[in-house]
């Protein structure tokens, strides 16, 4: 039998498309596609069977078996070699098909006169939808050129079938089901209830331009895009400008890698010869991908084979002309955004009244994308597996960040339900606003002060909103973070001085910046280090670069033109660390006052405690400082030796295990003897159950997002701290893991608000 010249394949395309164009019924059209395709493969059999609903495969058309066959041959996946191709979801060959021990005879189909057998699966977004045969009756090899041209051949199929061109579309099953009611699980990470619309945060591109008119033209523009891609990765990875994409260095280099990977390239190359057009060829690779990743359960191997598949897609984007997010587009009034991963940068980048909901597949609780969500005030939750295979955009869809759910198409019970648990929110932030004036006090008498954390103007409403005591965090890189150039001395003034006008007399502790770590600046250029959160940040860079510092000082200090003012100074590791800071300040302070501008009425500097060395030099530390803020995010990641940012250790370490909650004592116990006021401002300050704790523990100050002062007032307002504070001392001595199923039943026993 002769190989099949590259040029066939091309020529079977052109007359599939033909075919497909025909006003004939769907049967007609499915028994042309198998006899085009056992000719151009010079084979005497081609079959085609498609998955049906209930999973079984089903065959839809053939050519050279017995056509009684048709719509009576079932296969269970895994069942003979059609089924074994469709759960391996890769092209196999038999030379002797008969005799390998998977083949299952089936009479009605007359094939045991066949002995060679070449089967793809037909496949749909990594899923198997189909099986493509084709044999023959001599024991034969069949080439490479021949397994690629049917691969090719089944894509199209694919994409046929699933745009209904074929009119089976009902009948099989064009997986992932993306039509019937899912639901997730995830990790909440703002607070809410949303009940809105799918956006899919990268558009998902349609290739509909499957087949080439020109091949050589295919090709130049898929050098053109990869070229404009690579180029586009290696500016970033220069730049360093990771923050805006929400990536990772590593996920930016890993791109690179595969964009310049000789593999990869190949395969594109190949589908391209084969007659498809070049975003043809790129689904067709990233399908193959995909389907090797579905089965991947090295979790190595399959982020990888993701790292692929998102390379892929953005590929497609470029080729479409489609780069940019859904943020430019036109967003629904219920917006829910849909991510593998986000940055901070870019989820501000959306219009926040139409903004309801946030769903990642990847990312950490303490990330700052995380951070960002409980500042806009909207649901969000990360770690939800396979969500983006799952929905379309325009799916109807309820997050709920109290449950760590998400429905997607929900069935209408789920909404009536979930519109009722919507209700008693609204009743519950009925009574937290009404709670919004009362002072948070213990049954005890203790009064806690509550604060909230911000960045941005748009934080400040919540000041009142919350009636929140003051700002106990105002974390300035977020201003860096969303700008595009560094920020100026006037515009930093003018934000600070906003934020100054709007407190009035209430409290705001300004965070000197606190950029490296995850906190990338789109425009500063930062070398590569292995361990960024350790890595050259925060006062470190500061006390390197003074001219950075003194600039946000000499802003801060104009902007509270002889009012109150609070620095606080991140990742203290050293006592030395703060003296060093405080001269700089003191300097700026001279020559503000050369200036003959106002001093402030009183400056207080602080400092952070989220180092943990500086748990054994607090004697020293704190003497010299105005006030100290314990980091716990940053405290307890350093504890645990678990990045807050990566998922896989992030969650392994519960910030209720006595040894941070022993930390925090320690640090209560210093602050207490040197007199120094002292805060939390870390994530676990705005959860209920950990702010308990921490009451529990001595804190009577605390900062936190601003959606959780309500909750966490009325956790106060039901408290005995004394009782409580008794109870943890026992607790402590005789725990050796998470206190939190403890604490719970404490909160259940004594009717605290959780
Ligand atoms: C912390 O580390 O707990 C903290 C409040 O700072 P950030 O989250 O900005 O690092
Ligand atoms: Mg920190």
């Amino acid at each position: 039998m002769p190989v099949s010249t590259i040029g066939a394949p091309r020529q079977l395309l052109r007359r599939l498309r033909e075919v497909m164009a025909e006003r004939e019924s769907a049967q007609a059209r499915l028994d042309k596609v198998a006899v085009l395709i056992a000719s151009n493969m010079v084979a005497e059999v081609c079959s085609i069977y498609l998955r049906r609903r209930d999973d079984s495969l089903e065959l839809f058309a053939t050519e050279g078996l017995n056509p009684e066959a048709v719509h009576n041959t079932h296969l269970k996946p895994g069942e003979g070699l059609v089924g074994l191709i469709a759960i391996q979801a890769e092209p196999m060959q038999f030379p002797d098909a008969q005799h390998h021990p998977a083949f299952s005879y089936r009479p009605e189909t007359g094939e045991e006169i066949y002995h060679s057998f070449l089967g793809v699966p037909i496949l749909r977004g990594g899923h198997t939808i189909g099986v493509l045969t084709v044999q023959n009756r001599t024991m034969r090899q069949y080439s490479d050129e021949e397994v690629e041209a049917l691969q090719t051949t089944a894509m199209v199929l694919a994409e046929m079938i699933a745009s209904g061109g074929l009119g089976v579309t009902e009948e099989v099953s064009a997986e992932p089901r993306r039509d019937l009611a899912a639901r997730f699980t995830g990790l909440p990470i703002s607070e809410g209830v949303a009940l809105g619309h799918v956006v899919l945060h990268e558009p998902r591109i349609v290739v509909t331009r499957l087949i080439a008119e020109d091949v050589e033209l295919e090709r130049r523009r898929l050098a053109q895009a990869i070229e404009e891609l690579t180029g586009m990765i290696d500016g970033m990875l220069e730049r360093g400008d990771m923050a805006r994409a929400g990536e990772h260095r590593e996920v930016l280099e890993a791109f690179r890698m595969f964009a310049h990977d000789h593999g990869w390239r190949r395969r594109l190359d190949e589908a391209l010869l084969t007659g498809l057009t070049a975003e043809a060829a790129v689904q067709r690779v990233r399908n193959d991908t995909r389907a090797r990743m579905l089965r991947q359960t090295d979790p190595h191997a399959r982020d990888r084979l993701h790292d692929i598949d998102d390379l892929s897609n953005r590929l497609l984007r470029l080729l479409s002309g489609g780069a940019g997010t859904a943020a430019a587009g036109n967003l629904p009034q219920d917006a829910v955004l849909i991510a593998r991963t986000m940055g901070p940068a870019e989820l501000l980048d959306y219009d926040r009244q139409r903004l309801r909901g946030l769903v990642l597949e990847e990312g950490g609780a303490a990330s700052h994308v995380a951070i960002v969500a409980r500042a806009l005030g909207i649901a969000a939750i990360t770690q939800v597996k396979g969500v983006l295979d799952a929905v379309e955009a325009g799916d109807a869809i309820i997050v709920d960040a109290e449950g760590g759910e998400l429905h997607v198409r929900p069935t209408q019970e789920v909404v009536s339900a979930y519109a009722d648990k919507v209700r008693f929110r609204a009743r519950r932030q009925a009574q937290y606003a009404a709670l919004r004036n009362v002072p948070a006090v213990t049954l005890d008498g203790e009064r806690i002060a509550l604060h909230i954390n911000a960045g941005l103007l748009f934080d400040l409403p919540h000041l009142d909103q919350s009636g929140a005591d003051g700002i106990g965090l105002f974390r300035t890189e977020l201003q860096f973070m969303i700008s595009s150039t560094f920020p100026r001395l006037e515009q930093q003034t003018r934000l600070y001085k906003a934020i100054l006008d709007t407190a009035g007399d209430r409290p705001v502790v300004f965070r000197s910046l606190d950029v490296g770590g995850d906190k990338v600046l789109p425009f500063f250029r930062a070398s590569k280090e292995e361990n960024p959160a350790i890595g050259w940040r925060a006062i470190r860079m500061a006390l390197d670069r003074p001219a950075l510092f003194r600039t946000q000082i000499r802003a801060l200090l104009r902007a509270a033109h002889g009012r109150e003012l609070r620095i606080m100074l991140p990742m203290i590791a050293d006592v030395s660390e703060l003296k060093a800071a405080r001269a700089l300040i003191d300097r700026e302070v001279d020559i503000l006052k050369r200036h003959g501008r106002p001093e402030p009425k009183g400056l207080m500097i602080g400092a952070m405690i989220e180092v943990p060395a500086l748990l054994w030099q607090l004697d020293r530390v704190l003497p010299m400082a105005d006030f100290a803020s314990v980091g716990s995010n940053d405290l307890m990641q350093f504890l645990f030796a678990a990045d807050r940012g990566n998922m896989r250790v992030s969650e392994r370490f519960d910030s209720l295990n006595p040894a941070g909650l022993k930390a925090l004592r320690v640090i209560v116990a210093a602050a207490e003897k040197h007199n120094v006021p002292l805060t939390l401002c870390g994530e676990m300050a705005g959860r209920p159950l950990e702010a308990m704790a921490i009451i529990g523990l001595g804190f009577r100050s605390i900062s936190m997002a601003p959606a959780s002062v309500g909750p966490v007032k009325a956790m106060i307002l039901s408290l005995d701290a004394g009782n409580l504070r008794q109870r943890l001392e026992e607790l402590l001595e005789c725990t050796d893991t998470s206190l939190r199923e403890d604490l719970k039943r404490f909160a259940a026993e004594k009717g605290v608000q959780i």
